[in-house]
């Protein structure tokens, strides 16, 4: 039996999609024999919980205990938190050094690709065509004089927060009356704000991940929000939601589903992912690409487009799992 640990929630504004990834996870985990799953929530102050309301600490024996000193060993952890402090890398660093494996990126290259920023300036310097940006050091007014002048040239820019995901912090600005009040709610969910051309094109997404010891990057999915909004927090996870997935975009030449997969493959391997991401692209009419960010912790809930690209692929998301499960198991044992 492998113990594996999946740990859900944590202190970020994604808190709520995390429960549902973790739902799926324990679904597909499930159905593999010789693993056993314990679930814990975590809140904003890091407290680990069980369905029971029992308390949990992770010792350095790789051994999770509750408070009346109950303990089970930990062989394997899956950190389904997205935002701080699993996509962050935090969480991974105290993983590494209690000596548990776990799925996913490692906490550098998490944390490289969950500032925004930083994950940009790697990716212009390895050459890789990501959307026009400029950065804000703080809410003040000759900064904002920058995010002005970005507006009146591009006409419409996203402005987001430098550490966030499922649309937490990032809106779309077409007047200067709106930019002030966008940049100080960014201000306020991180310490840089980051100002992009909105560009008017089609959302791509590429699973990247290792199957069987194997890279594979699928063919790109896409999303549609609504003509009157983006891709947003309710559009992606509510009832409400607008938006329409294709687990296979339509209609790319050859040359642009090579340019796709070829950036996939080098970017994964270039900031040193492991076992999974989601890569998102824009498509603009003219046919120019960009890559838009890396996700090292992508939504695998059972609608997103994670899993549904991966099964699409004519891979079993099962499979994929308990294969990197039992991988990292034995390479430790
Ligand atoms: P995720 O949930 O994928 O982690 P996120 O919070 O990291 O999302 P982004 O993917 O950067 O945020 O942006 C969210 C959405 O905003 C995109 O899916 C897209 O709809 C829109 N968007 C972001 N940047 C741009 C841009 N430069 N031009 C046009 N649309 C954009
Ligand atoms: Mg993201
Ligand atoms: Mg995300
Ligand atoms: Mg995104």
């Amino acid at each position: 039996m492998i113990n594996t640990l999946l740990i859900c929630g944590g202190g970020g504004s994604e808190h709520a999609v995390s429960l549902r990834t973790a739902a799926f996870i324990e679904e597909q985990l499930g159905k593999a024999a010789d693993i056993a799953l314990m679930q814990v929530e975590m809140d904003a102050s890091g407290c680990l919980t069980d369905r029971e309301g029992r308390v949990y600490h992770i010792f350095y024996d790789r051994k999770i205990r509750d408070e009346e000193g109950n303990a089970w060993a930990v062989d394997y952890v899956i950190p389904a938190i997205h935002g701080y402090p699993g996509e962050t890398g935090d969480l991974q660093s105290q993983l590494d050094m209690f000596g548990i494996p776990y799925f996913g990126s490692a906490p550098e290259a998490s944390k490289l690709c969950f500032n925004k920023i930083n994950a940009k300036l790697w990716l212009s310097a390895l050459g890789i065509r990501n959307t026009p940006y400029l950065f804000l050091c703080s809410f003040e007014p000759s900064e904002l004089d920058r995010a002005y002048a970005a507006l009146e040239t591009w006409g419409a820019v996203f402005v987001k927060a430098s550490n966030q995901g499922s649309s937490v912090g990032c809106y779309k600005v077409t007047s200067p009356e709106a930019l002030k009040a966008a940049v100080e709610e960014a201000f306020s969910l991180s310490p840089y704000v980051l100002v992009e051309k909105a560009l008017e094109a089609r959302e791509l997404e590429v699973a990247v991940y290792t199957y069987h010891h194997e890279l594979i990057a699928t063919r790109p999915g896409e999303v549609r929000a609504p003509a009157d909004t983006f891709y947003t927090y309710r559009e992606k996870y509510t009832e409400s939601s607008r938006a329409t997935t294709f687990v296979e975009a339509q209609g790319l030449t050859a040359t642009q589903l090579g340019w796709i997969q070829e950036v996939s493959i080098r970017t994964f391997k270039a900031l040193k992912l492991k076992d999974l991401s989601r890569i998102d692209f824009f498509l603009t009419e003219a046919g120019d690409l960009y890559l838009n960010e890396v996700n090292t912790f992508p939504g695998m809930t059972p609608n997103s487009m994670f899993p549904k690209m991966l099964e699409n692929h004519g891979h079993n998301f099962t499979q994929f799992l308990t294969s990197l499960i039992r991988a990292a198991v034995s390479r430790r044992r």
